[in-house]
């Protein structure tokens, strides 16, 4: 269902399709339905949870994906229609992040974010559980799991007890580890290195671009959230002065809020850079969209106030008039192509030119 226009919707199932093939699916059929607000039960209206089955059955499909968050009896009551798996945005993202974590922070943050919006929707697994495995559960207990309140009741109750503990040791870990950071950030500060934090869309072009300008070989994929873990580089500028430049998570519109949450410590480090290079894919059919969820993200953070040199990438690939329009837009903008090498020196300046001006310590010397 959707609230917005039909091309927003249109966008955003487009852009769940990206999603969906990221984490490994094969895409069969879209289907869009216009109401003002989701069905309480079923998510979609009822009568379109029949043509959703016509759809399912006749195309094969083993799993249907919806582009919002589904409550966890919604999620039910559309598998017991459908007869397949369902599975809802934030579960979807949650998938690729934990596809594409690397580090042991980021691993870490993605398990916590899991288990988070595992936790609430246990019940409705639990009691699919423990109808299918009936009395072996390891609760143990008379009755074979036939009554509602059999072993499986006990064998839910253990695994919330579990999920909890998970969470807790997952929270204290991160916080040790970002204590880690923090440590070095403090290092870098005593030293005044400046800081510059990469953001914008997923799959904008900031790896790319962080290549182009430092020769580090970061991973470049075409594939969303291809950027999980933070990467940071020493550059030097033309008049000697060293910098870093650091790529952040790739953002993208209806960010699970279990995903801020756990990456909220990789996100603050954004807030502490000196400037945001905020890189814009101008061959997206609707960047100024891209440009507002990412504002909305660093506006969480607090990152909303530091100063910010917006890049719009791709030019080797996007049409004259977007350009032209872009270009009336954000008239301080700069353009490039991370492929092409095409205004990177202009980008390069533009940064210098922007970097804090070296601390001068004055000493009043006193007779
Ligand atoms: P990130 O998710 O923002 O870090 O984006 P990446 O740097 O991983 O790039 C995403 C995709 O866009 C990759 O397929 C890149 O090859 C492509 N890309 C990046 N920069 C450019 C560019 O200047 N022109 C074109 N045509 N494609 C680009």
């Amino acid at each position: 269902w959707t609230e917005g226009t039909v091309t927003d919707a249109e966008n955003s199932l487009t852009e769940l399709a990206a999603l969906a093939e990221t984490a490994g699916s094969q895409v069969l059929e879209g289907l869009i339905q216009r109401r003002t607000r989701p069905d309480p039960a079923t998510y979609i209206g009822r009568g379109k949870v029949d043509d959703l089955s016509a759809v399912v059955l006749a195309s094969g499909a083993d799993t249907v994906i919806c582009d919002g968050e589904l409550s966890p009896s919604q999620l039910r009551n559309l598998e017991q229609r459908t007869k397949v798996k369902v599975v809802d945005r934030t579960a979807l993202i949650l998938d690729i992040f934990a596809q594409h974590a690397k580090s042991k922070e980021g691993k870490a943050q993605v398990e916590l974010a899991q288990l988070e919006y595992l936790l609430p929707r246990l019940r409705g697994w639990g009691e699919t559980l423990s109808r299918q495995t009936g009395g072996s559960g390891r609760g143990g207990g008379a009755g074979g799991g036939v009554g509602v309140r059999g072993p499986g009741e006990t064998k839910l109750e253990t695994d919330r007890r579990r999920i909890r503990h998970r969470i807790s040791r997952l929270r204290r870990e991160i916080k040790s580890m970002r204590t880690v950071r923090v440590t070095k950030r403090a290092r870098r500060t005593r030293n005044s290195v400046p800081a510059v934090a990469i953001a914008g869309y997923t799959n904008a072009g900031k790896s790319s671009l962080l290549n182009r300008l430092t020769g580090a070989g970061v991973l470049v994929e075409n594939a969303l959230f291809a950027t999980l873990d933070p990467t940071t580089r020493k550059a030097t500028a033309s008049d000697g002065r060293l910098y870093t430049l650091s790529d952040t998570v790739g953002f993208v519109r209806h960010l699970p809020h279990q995903i801020v949450e756990a990456f909220r410590s990789t996100l603050e480090e954004v807030a502490e850079a000196d400037l945001v290079v905020h890189v814009v894919d101008g061959t997206h059919p609707d960047p100024e969209e891209q440009v507002r969820a990412v504002h909305a993200v660093l506006a969480e953070v607090s990152a909303d106030r530091l100063p910010e040199l917006l890049v719009v990438n791709k030019t080797d690939a996007a049409d004259e008039d977007t350009l032209l329009r872009l270009k009336r837009l954000w008239p301080d903008a700069i353009f490039v192509s991370a492929h092409s090498g095409r205004g990177i020196d202009g980008l390069r300046a533009a940064i210098e030119e922007r970097l804090p001006r070296p601390a001068v310590e004055v000493r009043a010397v006193l007779p």
